[in-house]
């Protein structure tokens, strides 16, 4: 077991984050990513799975950082 992992099951024993808990993402697309969050049923409309960036496809105007930011608000960057 990795140290993250070990870190996220104290967090989850203490209770730390009473509010956070698992939801689903869902891209325009029809991607559903799940994740945790203290919000609920979140509505997006890129992810990276439509992204340009990801398919190799210029299907969408640039949309420059907000993949990013959205992968850092989710933490699904690492
Ligand atoms: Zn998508």
């Amino acid at each position: 077991m990795s140290i993250s992992n070990l870190k996220e099951v104290k967090i989850m024993k203490e209770g730390i984050h009473p509010n956070y808990q698992q939801t689903q993402i869902k891209c325009a697309c029809g991607n559903v990513i799940e994740t945790g969050s203290t919000k609920k049923d979140i509505r997006i409309e890129i992810c990276s799975n439509c992204h340009p960036f990801y398919t190799g496809k210029q299907k969408l105007v640039d949309t420059g950082g907000r993949v990013d930011k959205f992968r850092r608000r989710y933490g699904l960057d690492k």
